[in-house]
Order: structure tokens, then C-alpha cells, then sequence
């Protein structure tokens, strides 16, 4: 049932004939049962570091201090992982220390969630201790092990249930469930990276709605206070997987109500990348300013923004707009089409006449030239036939 991509069928049958065990491991397992395509094969091996690098001629420490090393073949890289033991958890972000282990078991009962903590190979087929395949089965989110103590190790783990439920539709089992409850001030103590990450895996997934979980089980005030402040402002929001499943549209999304200040403020903190934080911004402050039925409003809107983003303002707008708003909606559509068409002139760089031109013109150069160029873009805006090189220059006589 399992198809193990062939490079990492080899790196495993290596690793075998030099006398160590291997196995893939974790969400591959998890989602091959599911008919879910992997997003990377993960494989865990009895072998030391120092082992796999010797047997394999290309190899990277991507993180060999967690016992990882990643082994390229072809194109792609798999991340080769040293079956480990988890020390004690220091603050609930690092473990103490890591020890390496001879036991695939040790290895698969340090792993958050039962789904998580399947290994497979050809040889061996599935290795599945603390009944995963049928939580898989039953769509369950179960710890391994005690909830409490999982949680307490690294608080983490209790955003990563919901993620898991959200992605798989999963539900989470009651133990989980009330030990998420009981830990969750805990996640005050997690880097705002890693909280991200799996916000962002929630909110592209397949139940973004399941984003007010987040509030209702208690952990959002310990992730920040304005963070948790917009998720009150949200219910219900079976909208939000009608947006499609990018990052910046689903956080916009979620942050539609907030003032676009407050909206970055919140991306900021939590460490999203600078083009997502702008693209939010942009459509956290447009998509409720309705687009007038008019070539040049709708011109000048997409004037300001990138072809893609224009889209995905409609895009928005056509989910959360008013009622009355969305019958004009078309017509804007229509409008929008027309114009790249027509490719009326809606960039400034699209100008007919430019800086240099108008200074040979005998235009004094300095911010005065900005201020003309603006004016007859403005112009051109309203009457895209004007953007030529003898109009514009007349027009900037006037000026
Ligand atoms: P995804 O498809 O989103 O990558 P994944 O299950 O592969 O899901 P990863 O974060 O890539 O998740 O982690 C790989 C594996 O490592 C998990 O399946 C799990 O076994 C283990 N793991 C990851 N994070 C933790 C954690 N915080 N605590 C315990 N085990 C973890
Ligand atoms: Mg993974």
C-alpha cells in the first residue's frame, strides 16, 4: 500500500546491507495511508551521523546536531534522521539534550501524535506500536503517550494537533482534547516561528473555519494579545475556504475586520515573510472599498497593485462583499477585462512621454518633474487614448 519513492527505497536497502535497520517515517507513513500525496519522504535509521555520511558520497549536515543529515539523490534531498530519544525538555523549546538510540521504538515514542508515529519499509512493511493506522482509520488526533506530559515537553505539539485536525478533518481524542486545555498556557513559552508555521499549514488547509478552535480551546491569548483580539472578532467563517488555499488571501481572511496597521502588527509578530505582511495589508485595507462601475476608478485601483493581487482583490470581494455590491462586481470584472485587453496604459513606467523626455523638453529637472509626470498620469488614467508622446507633451505645456 505504500510507495516508496525509489531513491528512498535505495537509500533504505544502503543502509540495510550495511548492517543498520531504516525505515520511512512519520508524515509520509501517515500520508500514504491516507492516498495523500507526501510532501517529503523522512527517513529514520539506526545509523549514526558519522555512519550515514560515510556510506552516502553527497550528503549535507542540515541538522546534525538533532542526529539529521540530508542525503541527495537525483535532485531531491531526504532528510536521514538517527533513531533519538528526546531529553528532557529544557523551557518547552529545545530539548536538553538529544540521545541516540539502537531502538526504532524509543524513536517512534518520542514522535507527537499516533498518526505520526508509523515507520514502514519493504522489508519490515508497517511498524505501527501504538495503533496509528487505526486512529487513521477513525480520524483521530491522539497523543502518544500521556497527553499532559507530551504537551508539557513542548507546548507546540497542541497547535500541531489542531493543524492536524484541520488538514485531515480529523477530530481530537479526549484526553488530548482536555490536556490541550490544561497545557495551553504553555505555549507562551513557543518561538513565534514555529507557532506560524503551523498557523499557516492550518489556514491553507482544508478547514481554515477550524482557526476559531484556536480560541476556543483556550491557547490563543498565550500566542499574543492582539492575535487573539482578531480571532474574537471571527465566527462561523465557512466563507474562508472558499478563498483559494494561499497564505497571503486565507491570513487576509482572517484579519479582514482589523485595521490594516493592526493586521500587520499581528503578521510582524509573528515572523511572516515581508511579501505576504504587504500583500495582507493591501487587501485588508481594499476588499470592503466597493469599485465603482467606472473605466477610470477601476484604472486607477489597479494602478496600485500588482495583476495578481487586482485578482485577488475580486476575489475577496466576490466572498465577502455585500449583497447589492456583487451585481456590480460583474460589471467591474467585465471593465477589468476590457482594459488589459484594450491594454489601456496603467502603470507609470507605461507612460508615453518620461523624465528625460520632458527635461529635454525644457522642463527644469528636480521633484517637480515627479509632480508633472503624476498629473498626466492621472490623465492618462481617465483617457488612456491620450497616452501619446505629442498629447502628453502638450498637455505638460499647460502644466
Ligand atoms: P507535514 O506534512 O505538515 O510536513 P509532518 O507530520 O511530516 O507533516 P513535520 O513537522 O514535517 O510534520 O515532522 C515530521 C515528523 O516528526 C512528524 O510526523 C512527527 O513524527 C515528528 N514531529 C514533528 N514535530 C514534532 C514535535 N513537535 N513533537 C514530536 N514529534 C514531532
Ligand atoms: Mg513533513
Amino acid at each position: 500500500k505504500i510507495l516508496v519513492p525509489q531513491a528512498a527505497g535505495n537509500i533504505i536497502e544502503q543502509l540495510n546491507a550495511h548492517g543498520f535497520e531504516a525505515y520511512v517515517v512519520g508524515g509520509c507513513v501517515r500520508d500514504s495511508l491516507l492516498n495523500r500525496t507526501p510532501e517529503d519522504w523522512d527517513i529514520t535509521t539506526s545509523a549514526k551521523p558519522e555512519q550515514v555520511k560515510d556510506i552516502f558520497p553527497r550528503t549535507v549536515d542540515t541538522g546534525i546536531q538533532h542526529g539529521t543529515v540530508t542525503v541527495l539523490c537525483d535532485k531531491t534531498g531526504y532528510e536521514v534522521t538517527t533513531y533519538r530519544i528526546d531529553g528532557e525538555y529544557e523551557d518547552g523549546r529545545h530539548p536538553k539534550s538529544v540521545e541516540f538510540t539502537r531502538n526504532l521504538e524509543e524513536d517512534l515514542k518520542r514522535r507527537d501524535f499516533t498518526i505520526n508515529a508509523m515507520a514502514y519499509s519493504d522489508r519490515d512493511g508497517l511498524v505501527d506500536i501504538f495503533d496509528g493506522q487505526k486512529d487513521l482509520e477513525q480520524g483521530i488526533i491522539r497523543c502518544v503517550g500521556n497527553a499532559r506530559d507530551r504537551f508539557t515537553e513542548d507546548a507546540l505539539r497542541i497547535l500541531r494537533a489542531v493543524r492536524f485536525s484541520a488538514q485531515l478533518g480529523f477530530s481530537i481524542e479526549e484526553e488530548t482534547r482536555k490536556a490541550i486545555t490544561v497545557i495551553a498556557p504553555n505555549m507562551a513559552k513557543v518561538s513565534k516561528e514555529r507557532i506560524q508555521v503551523e498557523l499557516s499549514k492550518l489556514l491553507v488547509s482544508k478547514h481554515p473555519e477550524t482557526i476559531v478552535k484556536v480560541n476556543e480551546c483556550g491557547i490563543s491569548p498565550y500566542i499574543s494579545g492582539v492575535f487573539h483580539q482578531a480571532l474574537k472578532t471571527l465566527s462561523g467563517e465557512e466563507n474562508l475556504v472558499r478563498l483559494p488555499d494561499k497564505k497571503h488571501m486565507r491570513w487576509a481572511g482572517i484579519l479582514r475586520h482589523q485595521k490594516p496597521e493592526i493586521a500587520v502588527e499581528i503578521l510582524r509578530d509573528l515572523k511572516l515573510d515581508n511579501d505576504t505582511i504587504s500583500q495582507v495589508k493591501t487587501l485588508v485595507a481594499l476588499w470592503d472599498q466597493e469599485i465603482p462601475e467606472d473605466k477610470p476608478a477601476i484604472r486607477k485601483v489597479m494602478s496600485g497593485l500588482t495583476p495578481e493581487l487586482f485578482q485577488d482583490l475580486l476575489y475577496f470581494q466576490n466572498i465577502f462583499g455585500r449583497k447589492p455590491y456583487l451585481e456590480s462586481l460583474k460589471k467591474v470584472e467585465e471593465f477589468a477585462n476590457e482594459i488589459i485587453r484594450d491594454k489601456d496604459c496603467i502603470r507609470l513606467k507605461d507612460m508615453a512621454v518620461t523624465g528625460r523626455e520632458l527635461i529635454a523638453a525644457g522642463r527644469k529637472p528636480g521633484p517637480e518633474i515627479g509632480e508633472v509626470l503624476d498629473a498626466l498620469f492621472e490623465e492618462v488614467l481617465k483617457n488612456p487614448e491620450h497616452n501619446k508622446k505629442d498629447t502628453l507633451m502638450n498637455l505638460a505645456e499647460m502644466l
